[in-house]
């Protein structure tokens, strides 16, 4: 078993109470790791270790193609590591190893390549002004970030805020989810190894009501960036409201995810499948709520529910496995829950519904699938995070529309049609951040993703994100030679 301190001003520190806290294996339920529990008074010291590396010393005064440089080592660093790290985080929060080794860390390193090569390109802008005046904009880094993370993709999502906060002169405070710090605390090691300046990445583990709620109300933090659910969100925004800085928020969802009569079925089934039950359903744009067409719902149905069955649930650590566990007992309990309500309150339970125990003493749970759902139960309107779909059953564009736009996330959304007017028709209709059209929770580090309603605002990725870590100076200077004598004194 490891033992993690925290990451402040390139040191690594004991919390000053002295206390830390256990992080568990989800799929022995074992303890993983033992880890130092910041405080209030430790993220303070790392939000005055960023503030200082911020103003003054190596990183303050790098030019930002050395920056870039810099964070491309880093990123050859991470390739040579990455089976490493895609084990760590395996054993943090139970993702499969197929999934972690070639999803998560391709994925998260390619974001900090993106950011890297955009580290020399931001750029502001020269105003038509007349001859006697020159007016420009800067664009400069906010200063320091805090950045707080959930547990489905710890690296993967510290690097969506990490990378572009970095690429554009920022230094971040990051507060990892408890349930999974550890491959957050190795990664940095490497940033560290390759020479990251002290106090520009400063790591807090601890939990929400005491390190976040420290971190986003922190008077000295000029930027929030979170992801995480809705509820937290609306917390984080009333923390940061004490000193106004700006906040982005990338929440929950509930997507829909529409299969049309004209669509190519195995396809549809396949990638539906990979919408709802990747990351063991742990994917905030999950498409959980899976809407049929009723001339093709039987022969779908059949085929989804076979293919389904077939998914091997087990030991994430084995390459054979498809799912592994949940991330912990509390979020096990919380889909057993809603399970129980979907039964309630009517719908048809047709696969799995229970834990999985055959799987091991982890927090193993069965794919599951309730049909004859009606957009207004509680499993059609809540985010379950877990592995549970509802189907409903839709008659038209219209009819689609109308019950897919009727939830109060807006984060994803996919259809599923050979029909090309269709798919644009569908596509402006939705309303959410992203659509997919014929695939599902696909990621690109040039596509901005982000959400509408209750999913949040901001976009994360691509060259939108830069906005979001830049503030816009704008320079105005005179060059009359009379100057502005307005009251002719
Ligand atoms: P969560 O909101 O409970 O926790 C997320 C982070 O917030 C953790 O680090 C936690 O410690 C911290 N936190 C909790 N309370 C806090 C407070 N009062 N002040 C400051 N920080 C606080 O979410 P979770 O259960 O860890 O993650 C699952 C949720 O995240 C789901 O709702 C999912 O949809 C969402 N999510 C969204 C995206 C996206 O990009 N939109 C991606 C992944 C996950």
């Amino acid at each position: 078993m490891k033992h993690y301190k925290l990451f402040i001003d390139g040191k690594w520190v004991d919390a000053l109470s002295g206390k830390t806290f256990e992080s568990l294996n989800p799929a022995t339920g074992e303890v993983n790791a033992v880890v130092a529990e910041a405080g209030r008074e430790d993220v303070d010291l790392a939000v005055k270790a960023a503030r200082k590396a911020f103003e003054s010393g190596p990183w303050a005064d790098m030019a930002p193609g050395d920056r870039g440089r810099l964070l491309y080592k880093v990123a050859q660093a991470l390739w040579d590591k990455a089976d490493m790290l895609a084990e760590v985080e395996t054993r943090d929060n139970g993702l499969p190893i197929n999934e972690t080794k070639f999803i998560a860390m391709p994925a998260m390193i390619d974001v900090l390549e993106f950011y890297a090569g955009l580290a020399n390109k931001v750029q502001g802008s020269t105003l038509a002004s007349p001859n006697n005046r020159f007016n420009y904009t800067l664009k400069e880094p906010v200063g320091v970030v805090g950045a707080i993370v959930p547990w489905n993709f710890p690296l993967m999502l510290t690097m969506w805020k990490l990378a572009p906060a970095l690429a554009t002169g920022n230094t971040i405070v990051i507060k990892p989810a408890e349930q999974t710090p550890v491959s957050i605390l190795e990664m940095v090691k490497i940033f560290q190894k390759v020479g990251i300046p002290d106090g520009v990445i400063n790591v807090v583990p601890g939990f929400g009501r005491t390190a976040g709620d420290a971190l986003s109300s922190h008077q000295d933090v000029d930027k929030i960036t979170f992801t995480g659910s809705t509820n937290t969100g609306r917390l984080i925004m009333q923390a940061a409201s004490k000193n106004l800085k700006p906040v982005s928020l990338e929440l929950g969802g509930k997507s829909p995810n529409i299969v049309f009569d004209d669509a190519n079925i195995e396809n549809a089934v396949n990638g539906s499948m990979f919408g709802i039950f990747f990351a063991q359903g742990q994917v905030c744009a999950s498409g959980t709520r899976l809407f049929v067409q009723e001339g093709i719902y039987d022969k779908f149905m059949d085929s989804f529910v076979k293919k389904a069955q077939s998914i091997r649930v087990g030991n994430p650590l084995d390459q054979t496995t498809q799912m592994g566990p949940q991330v912990s007992l509390q979020q096990l309990e919380k889909i057993q829950q809603y399970v129980s309500l979907g039964i309630e309150e009517g719908a048809n339970l047709v696969i799995g519904g229970e834990r999985n125990k055959d799987a091991g003493n982890g927090y193993f749970f069965t794919p599951t699938v309730f049909e004859d759902v009606t957009n207004e139960m509680t499993i059609a309107r809540e985010e379950i995070f877990g592995p549970v779909l509802s189907v409903i059953r839709f008659k038209d564009e219209e009819d689609a529309l109308r019950k897919a736009n009727d939830t109060l996330y807006g984060l994803a959304s996919g259809l599923w049609t050979n029909d090309l007017k269709r798919a644009h028709r569908m596509t402006r209709g939705l309303k959410a951040g992203t659509v997919y059209v014929n695939t599902f929770s696909m990621l690109d580090s040039a596509a901005p993703f982000g959400g509408r309603k209750q999913s949040g605002f901001g976009r994360e990725l691509g060259i939108q994100a830069m906005d979001m870590y830049t503030e816009t100076k704008n320079v105005w200077i005179d060059l009359s030679e009379e100057g502005l004598n307005w009251y002719g004194v």
